[in-house]
């Protein structure tokens, strides 16, 4: 059985992952809106991936028995300044989720709740790798600037992101 802290704590985590996927959507319409079609599907991929990330702490949060509950989502930006801008924000969530899922593995701790904790250390791994992908972008964008042709390239190479969707969710992976 979850301790109530946890689940509250949990239940925080599912809206900053729906958030997460919210802002990554947004920025998805922003894109297209500048004629960047394959950053705004790359960004596509990132908000569904974010919508497993949600699944996941919802599923857990039923397995341990707890009561999940779902709240209203912040409005994302419709405008950044420029294509810089947006991966910076974007790379500013995504050190606030690392932030809270470590967070929320010092309560795992307090709480002695290994379950949640060893659920949790799959976030950890993972929030590695969306802070370090999210950058590799941000540098991209830093290099091309405001350069057509630059932009061009970047968005040629990020429309190559296929989605795979995760095996172990089932039909809460989405296809
Ligand atoms: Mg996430």
């Amino acid at each position: 059985m979850l301790d109530k802290r946890m689940e509250d704590a949990l239940n925080d985590q599912v809206n900053a992952e729906f958030f997460a996927a919210y802002l990554y959507l947004a920025m998805s319409a922003y894109f297209e809106s500048k004629s960047l079609p394959g950053v705004a599907q790359w960004l596509q991929i990132q908000y569904r991936e974010e919508l497993t990330h949600a699944q996941r702490i919802y599923l857990h949060i039923v397995e341990r028995g707890g009561r999940v509950k779902l709240k209203a989502l912040e409005e994302p930006p419709v405008e950044w300044d420029s294509p810089l801008a947006a991966f910076e924000a974007a790379y500013g969530h995504e050190t606030k989720v690392t932030g809270m899922i470590n967070d929320l593995i010092s309560l795992a701790d307090e709480l002695k709740d290994h379950a949640s904790r060893s659920f949790l250390m799959w976030f950890v791994d993972e929030q590695v790798e969306e802070e370090a992908s999210a950058d590799e972008i941000v540098q991209k964008m830093k290099l091309v600037g405001s350069d057509s042709a630059g932009l061009f390239m970047v968005d040629q190479e990020m429309s190559k992101r296929v989605y795979n969707p995760p095996v172990d969710l089932g039909v809460f992976g989405g296809q």
